[in-house]
């Protein structure tokens, strides 16, 4: 996702994207997403400097760590991110001084990528053991029965 700092204006901006999975870098194969992620943006922009808050609205397929069921997981996910210009007599590259300068996303005063805040966003959110829903009650660890769907084997007495 990209912002055109060129047409971008001084002060407050508020824009709405939309953004598909493998465009912010989240492979199909492996977060498959229900729909596009839709994004929000609030940019404040002073010069070369610009706070970005953002919100994120996804709905991520996911396998219940219960009963195995794919379920669709939605998720609403927040990031706050300062962007600053790279300095110009700076001999190395953007991707260094992002890990170096601790949280500072640097721009070329083109273009300003936000793909990898929205993807960090999505990988933070997803739930560590997702669940289809709280009272799921899981596959019987004896005969492997799904107990959403009633008595499994072992409590039918067969
Ligand atoms: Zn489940
Ligand atoms: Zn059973």
């Amino acid at each position: 996702m990209q912002i055109d700092l060129r047409t971008l204006a001084e002060g407050e901006t508020r824009m709405e994207l939309d953004a598909t999975g493998p465009s912010v870098g989240l492979p199909a194969d492996v977060h498959a997403l229900d729909g596009p992620l839709h994004v929000a943006l609030i940019l404040d922009r002073r010069g070369e400097e610009i706070w970005v808050r953002g919100s994120v609205q996804v709905v991520v397929l996911q396998q219940c760590s219960r009963c195995l069921a794919d379920f669709g997981q939605p998720l609403e996910l927040e990031f706050q991110v300062f962007c600053a210009k790279v300095r110009p007599h700076s001999t190395i590259g953007p991707s260094q001084l992002d890990e170096e300068d601790g949280g500072v996303h640097f721009h070329d005063g083109r273009v300003l990528t936000l793909d990898e805040e929205i993807r960090e966003a999505v990988i933070l959110g997803l739930p560590m053991r997702p669940v289809c829903k709280e009272s799921c009650l899981g596959l019987c660890p004896h005969c492997g029965e799904d107990r959403n769907l009633g008595p499994c084997r072992c409590e039918r007495g067969l």
